[in-house]
């Protein structure tokens, strides 16, 4: 079972896939974490990483596929993921469907966060100050935006023209409200019925 977790930079993506992770007990893989270990560590992956991060700017494809590549063969994977920040490019979303097909798997299900630019760029700041991330300023926002646009808001459009169940929910709120959301149209997909009318969500 495999969910993207999709929206722009400050949608609530992390703090959401780690709830439903938690939940659902599947590891919550994101890709920003990863790099920020790898940074942190001082790895040959980190010291490339590093200056294309601070920037807003995304590391090549090829690398961050490897990476996701060898996240999903650890063995707390083999039941699933939820995936965070990843795929972030068409390129990047054809490369994970190759790789599950591979496996008989597929993505299941993508939750696109849906929360204005205004209250985005809010809650960058608000991050900055409290977690001291170096991309949480007002620059690297503007250009993680435009990159978002530019790159990776077409990978929803990919989704949807590949027929998998693409989730709006309203990412305005509460962690606990986003997340009662979130869990509203997940459960009964479960079962496969689909909640899209759930107040809230809806189903692209
Ligand atoms: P995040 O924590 O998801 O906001 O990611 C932080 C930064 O890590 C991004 O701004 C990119 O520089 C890099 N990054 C994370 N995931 C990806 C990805 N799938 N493709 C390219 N770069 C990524």
């Amino acid at each position: 079972m495999i969910t993207v977790f999709f929206g722009p930079p400050g949608s609530g993506k992390g703090t959401q896939a780690s709830v439903v992770a938690a939940r659902m007990n599947v590891p919550h893989v994101s890709t920003g974490q990863i790099l920020r270990a790898e940074v942190e560590q001082g790895s040959a992956l980190g010291i490339e990483a590093e200056p294309l991060m601070a920037g807003g700017n995304l590391v090549p494809d090829d690398l961050i596929v490897r990476v996701i590549e060898k996240r999903l063969s650890e063995p707390d994977a083999a039941g699933g993921a939820i995936l965070d920040g990843f795929p972030r490019t068409v390129p990047q979303a054809e490369a994970l469907d190759a790789m599950l097909r591979r496996r008989g798997w597929a993505v299941n299900a993508v939750v696109a966060l849906d929360v204005p630019e205004d209250v985005l760029l809010q809650r960058i700041l608000q991050r900055g100050e409290t977690e001291g991330r170096s991309d949480d300023s007002a620059e690297a926002f503007e250009q993680r935006i435009q990159i978002y646009r530019a790159d990776t808001a077409p990978v929803h459009d990919y989704y949807v023209g590949q027929g998998v169940r693409v989730c709006h929910v309203n990412g305005v709120g509460t962690v606990d409200d986003v997340s009662q959301r979130i869990a509203g149209l997940l459960k009964p997909a479960a079962n496969g019925v689909d909640d899209g009318d759930a107040k809230g969500v809806g189903v692209a």
